[in-house]
């Protein structure tokens, strides 16, 4: 389910979010971005928001699975919206893709992450599933 069209407050109801202003401004500006973004990337933006409310809301949303959290090498954590409204299995998340040129990390929406085997009894929170290279538009820019 796409929840581009939802309003904010209903999208963090269903998540068991409690909508204050605060959280509902946090969410939107995180809907400005189209592929992954950092919690830098947040407060450059939201300067009227104060560094440790960005945090712990990123990580109340964390926690709520609004976001999904990765982690690309780039040394900062990077976020980006959970578009289902229940808390992904491991064959609806998706890959990213790390540019080694601009250091953007995209979403590859479509490209899910191949079947992971793991032993039983284990609990998997996170995957990592990422591509590095170069992004289209830094490839052409190299082969102009
Ligand atoms: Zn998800
Ligand atoms: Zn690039
Ligand atoms: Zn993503």
């Amino acid at each position: 389910m796409d929840n581009r069209q939802t309003a904010p407050d209903e999208i963090l109801n269903r998540h068991g979010i409690r909508p204050t202003s605060v959280r509902i401004l946090i969410y939107k500006t995180m809907n400005r971005f189209h592929d992954t973004f950092s919690m830098a990337d947040l407060e450059e933006v939201l300067d009227s928001v104060d560094k440790s409310t960005l945090f712990r809301t990123l990580a109340l949303f964390a926690e709520h699975h609004l976001v999904h959290l990765l982690e690309d090498g780039s040394g900062s954590t990077k976020y980006c919206i959970c578009r289902n409204d229940h808390i992904c299995g491991i064959e609806e998340l998706h890959c990213h893709f790390y540019c080694e040129a601009c250091h953007k990390t995209f979403c590859l929406d479509h490209t899910h992450i191949p079947a992971v085997r793991y032993p039983a009894g284990f609990e998997v929170r996170q995957i990592d599933y990422l591509l590095k290279g170069l992004c289209a538009s830094c490839r052409a820019k190299r082969h102009e």
